[in-house]
């Protein structure tokens, strides 16, 4: 009967635990202990992407209002679908 040995492998696996990152979900070993992205490029990607997130949350209700008053042909002293629209979205844009 042959006796079970841990590999080198893992007891590495154990001082180095790998973990899914945060954007790709790549598996990698973080260098710290707060490291949640495998690279510049991917923490980078992922701020962007709430950035994205945070304004439409910011200008969906004037979109939302803008696409009401388009479609109830609510419009008003020479505004077109297309200028209504086109101001809603500008909100996407606004600081
Ligand atoms: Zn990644």
């Amino acid at each position: 009967m042959s006796t079970a040995t841990a590999s080198p492998n893992a007891f590495s696996a154990k001082q180095d635990p790998e973990v899914a990152c945060g954007y790709c979900s790549t598996p990698f070993t973080p260098r710290r202990r707060w490291q949640t992205f495998c690279s510049a490029r991917c923490r980078t990607a992922f701020h962007a992407t709430e950035a994205r997130k945070e304004a439409i949350q910011r200008a969906a209700p004037a979109l939302f209002e803008a696409l009401r008053r388009i479609a109830a042909s609510e419009l008003v002293d020479g505004e077109t679908p297309a200028s209504v629209a086109t101001a809603a979205i500008k909100e996407l844009r606004a600081p």
